[in-house]
This record gives C-alpha cells, structure tokens and sequence, in this order.
C-alpha cells in the first residue's frame, strides 16, 4: 500500500483543514500520511482524531527551514509529538519570529504601493504559522494578483523586492532537537536547493555524520530519472529513500494527495525504514498511540 510522508494543512499554509486531509488520503487509499506543517505541530491532534476514525495511520511531523553552511533547505522531522520536547519549544520560537517577519513584510508591501494590512494577511490564516502563503492570499484578494504563486517570483520569494529573510535553525541543530524529541529527519525536495548534484550529495554526506534519517527521493516535481538518481545516492549514502507530495491543497493547485501529478507512489515500506531509525528509547512499536 502506498503512504503521503509529506502533506500540509491549514495548521500552516495548505488550505484544508486537519481532518479534511486525513478524510481525502483515506478516501484514495492511502496507508498512512504524515502532517508536515511548516513550523507548527498544531494540526496534529484534528488530524490523529480523523486518522483514527477512519483507520488510517497519522505520523505526526513538521517541516523546517534550515540553513547548512549557509545552503537554504527543508526539513522534514517526523514521529514528533505537538508537545513536550525540545525541537516542540523551538517551534514556539520560529513561530514568533515568523509573525515579527510577516510585520516587515507587509510594512515593505505598502511602502511599494501594495495596501494590505496584517489583518487582511491573517483573514487567511487558520492557523498559528502564518507566512508568505497567507501574504500571497491577501495581495489576491485585494486584487493585485491573481492567484498565491504569482507572489513569489518578483516580490515575497528569495530575491523578491518584499523578500525578508527569517531566523533559521542550522540543519545541524534541527537533526540534533528532533532526535532528542524521539524524531527522525528527512531533507525535503532536495532539488530546490542546489543545482550541483555533487555539492547535495556532500550536504547529504555530512548531515547523515550528525544522525539525519533520510532525503525526500519520490516527490511530486521529480521526473523519473531525478527519482531513480536520488534514490541511488541515498542508497550510497545509507539514508532512507522517503517521499510525499508536499500537497497544500488549493494552495498548490493540480497536486493530489498520494498521488502528486498522477505518477507519484511511496511504498509503505519507506514508512517502516524510517520508524527503525527512531532514536532506540522512543522505538515502540507505533499504532497503539500514534492512531488511537
Ligand atoms: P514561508 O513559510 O513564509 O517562508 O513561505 C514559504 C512557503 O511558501 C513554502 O514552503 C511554500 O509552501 C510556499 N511557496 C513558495 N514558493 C511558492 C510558489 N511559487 N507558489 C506557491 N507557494 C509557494
Ligand atoms: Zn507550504
Ligand atoms: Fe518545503
Ligand atoms: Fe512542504
């Protein structure tokens, strides 16, 4: 059977709600899913809730942004519980600084000419990791664009003329705090951050020294022969080959949950790779808590 081991709601920037995500992975059949919302484990227990409902398994995860050497990436930590551990008090504090990022940024909206407010920003926004996805929605609205992604190329995107940069945990010290929550890590959509294949594969090299778990090898925007490149490195280098499709709803339009554009499968086997990788004292057999 297949899993999702990447997928968004509107805890962060995807635009159905917890339940709604866990009601359509079961609906296409999927095995398990997990809940990566960007910086916040919030949408967890909606979603558990609706997992167990409707007997399907609900890996609780985030995805971070993370800086290696001065290399931007994400991560993707899963087996993390919304509460109680170190990695968990960090998210409180990325979300802070998120929300202090999101001010100089529609500050530096408005001085270019664009007149949207926080609030129109927040009007978007259901859950507590607001960013430049919810930003993007308002400039829709407000009628200078015509749909999210058209904001990023040219004004909220790295190098756009409203790009703020924001704090960013090293890859380092998120592989170190997810560990210590009893989680695993895997570097997410490895092509978006560089080019040189060689460069990622001694990124990868490195991080794997430190305890990371795996590279996102089956993802929606890799061709077949990125996916079967990828999964060769990881094999060289020992990491698990995990996937999903970054789905965000109507966020992303054209993504399906499972099933990315259409030619997306990740092997429940990836899932169970990943679980035997869990820090030795958090290895319980999953199932019993994880779904209820
Ligand atoms: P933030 O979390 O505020 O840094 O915003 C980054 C998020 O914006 C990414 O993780 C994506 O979900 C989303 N994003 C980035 N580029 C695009 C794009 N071109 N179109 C739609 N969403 C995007
Ligand atoms: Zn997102
Ligand atoms: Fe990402
Ligand atoms: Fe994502």
């Amino acid at each position: 059977m297949a899993v999702d081991l990447h997928v968004h709601s509107s805890a962060s920037d995807g635009t159905d709600a917890p339940d709604v995500v866990v009601a359509k992975a079961a609906e296409v059949g999927l095995k398990a899913i997990a809940l990566t919302d960007h910086d916040t484990l919030s949408g967890v227990p909606m979603a558990r809730q609706a997992a167990a409902d409707l007997a399907i398994e609900l890996i609780p995860g985030v995805e971070l942004s993370v800086d290696h050497n001065g290399v931007k990436a994400h991560m993707l930590a899963y087996f993390v519980e919304p509460t109680g551990g170190p990695l968990q008090a960090h998210l409180a504090r990325l979300r802070a600084g998120r929300a202090e990022r999101n001010l100089v940024i529609v500050e530096r909206l408005n001085q270019l000419g664009y007149a949207i407010t926080m609030d129109d920003v927040l009007r978007h926004a259901s859950g507590d990791a607001v960013g430049r996805p919810h930003i993007a929605d308002a400039l829709v609205e407000a009628g200078y664009l015509h749909e999210r992604s058209a904001a990023f190329p040219s004004l909220l995107g790295d190098g756009g003329e409203a790009y703020v940069e924001r704090d960013r945990l090293t890859a380092t010290e998120a592989i170190r705090l997810t560990t210590k929550s009893g989680g695993v890590t895997s570097i997410a959509h490895p092509l978006t951050i560089c080019a040189e294949a060689s460069s990622l594969r001694v990124m990868l090299e490195e991080l794997g020294e430190v305890g990371l778990a795996g590279v996102e090898v089956y993802y929606s925007e890799h061709p077949p022969a990125i996916r079967s490149q990828l999964a060769d490195v990881a094999s060289d280098l020992g990491l698990v080959a995990t996937g999903g499709s970054d789905y965000h709803g109507s966020g992303k339009p054209g993504l399906q949950i499972g099933s990315g554009h259409g030619d997306l499968t990740v092997p429940d086997t990836v899932l169970e790779e990943l679980a035997a990788r869990r820090p030795e004292a958090f290895n319980t057999a999953r199932g019993s808590t994880d779904t209820g």
